[in-house]
């Protein structure tokens, strides 16, 4: 490896800064540039829930301090956003239309939530919980004590959420759709257990219905109304969609590399691009095991994903485990749990 190689790493989370740390370590004389469409430094927001009990000072969360950026001579761009990637020229294309080269490009750039087309017009009414800002509105947008939230749809980062709402003496209802545990697929007739669960520690569940309308709610009450299909009306102060996640990679478009829902890259986790390499939320890895490609999510798979695209980056060859089992159980304090929650 000679001492020039310039690594571009889009993305300044989990999976991008366990790269930058891996690349450092085996290639100490390169150029590591990380570029992040964020203004904060690399936040742990697995920590998000403590703004809910009154946590509010961003730096409580940084997982690195400034000066370790300086120290690992990672080149941190944030606020910057990558519009396009030019594969020929091996060069990122701003938003602010500035051009940065690369030799070698690890995408790393996480995935929002999705949101189902028939909530599309209400998004202006939901609220997310993707950064710390978003955090800061729903207890802002709460009472100082009790308050109703509902969660729709119910994947495993909104139960999580939910969890950690009604042990903050806040009434939860989740109106489940078909990604209720979602990644985890669950069938019905095993379901009801982890429901059961659900309810015992004060979660209310409503199933079998689909949302007709999310309104502002009348003077006076909560501040959203949320009808059902069976006209059912519930009011909440704070209303958020739970149905999954959607990679960030519309830059990577016509990028010539190949895309299902994430970018699919080998167990190596290398893209059809000799250049291109990909880690954590954004990518779908194949399974040879399981003859399809697949998500891993969660701070300990996503930390996996970003040292083994170093290695295999800086000449290395290691693959992903694809064949490990990710399981819902019930933890010892009798609440739901997913194996992709597992933190180190
Ligand atoms: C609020 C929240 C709480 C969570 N809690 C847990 C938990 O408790 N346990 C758990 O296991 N999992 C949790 N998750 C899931 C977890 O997010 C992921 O599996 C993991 O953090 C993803 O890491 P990542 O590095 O792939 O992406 P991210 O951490 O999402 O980082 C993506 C990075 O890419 C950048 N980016 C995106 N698009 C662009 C662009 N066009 N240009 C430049 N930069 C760009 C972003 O700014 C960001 O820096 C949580 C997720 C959220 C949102």
């Amino acid at each position: 490896m000679n001492d020039t190689t310039r690594y571009v790493i889009i993305g300044n989370g989990a999976a991008g800064n366990e790269a930058a740390l891996h690349l450092r370590q085996r290639d100490p004389d390169s150029r590591i540039i990380m570029v992040s469409a964020g203004k904060l430094l690399f936040l742990n927001r697995y920590r998000f829930p403590e703004v809910l009990d009154g946590v509010f000072d961003w730096r409580e969360f940084l997982v690195n301090p400034p000066e370790y950026y300086i120290k690992q001579r990672i080149e941190l761009r944030r606020y910057t956003w990558v519009n396009h990637i030019d594969p020929h020229n091996r060069t990122l294309e701003m938003r602010h239309k500035e051009k940065v080269g690369y030799d070698k490009l690890l995408v790393a750039s996480g995935a929002g939530g999705y949101l189902p087309e028939y909530l599309g017009e209400y998004a202006p009414l939901l609220h997310d919980f993707n950064s710390l800002r978003n955090a800061m509105e729903i207890r802002s947008a709460l009472p100082a004590s009790g308050g109703k939230v509902l969660i729709l749809g119910g994947d495993i980062k909104g139960l999580d959420l939910a969890h950690t709402l009604v042990r903050g003496g806040r009434e939860v209802i989740v109106v489940a759709s078909e990604h209720l545990f979602w990644p985890h697929q669950i069938p019905r007739e095993e379901s009801g257990r982890y429901i059961d669960a659900l309810e015992r520690v004060g979660i209310e569940v409503i199933l079998d219905h689909k949302i007709a309308s999310i309104e502002k709610g009348a003077k006076g009450m909560r501040a959203r109304r949320v009808t059902l299909d069976n006209n059912h009306e519930l009011n909440a102060d704070v209303v958020m969609a739970f149905y999954g996640l959607m990679p960030s990679l519309g830059f990577m478009h016509g990028a010539g590399v190949d895309i299902e829902r994430g970018l699919l890259v080998n167990p190596q986790l290398q893209t059809g691009n000799e250049h291109i390499w990909a880690a954590g939320d954004v990518c779908q890895i194949w399974s040879p095991e399981e003859n399809h490609y697949r998500f891993y999510y969660g701070w300990k798979n996503v930390k996996m994903m970003g040292r083994i695209a170093a290695i295999n980056m800086t000449g290395g060859d290691e693959a992903v485990d694809t064949f490990k089992e990710d399981r819902l159980f019930i933890n010892e304090q009798d609440e739901i749990d997913s194996t992709f929650w597992e933190y180190e």
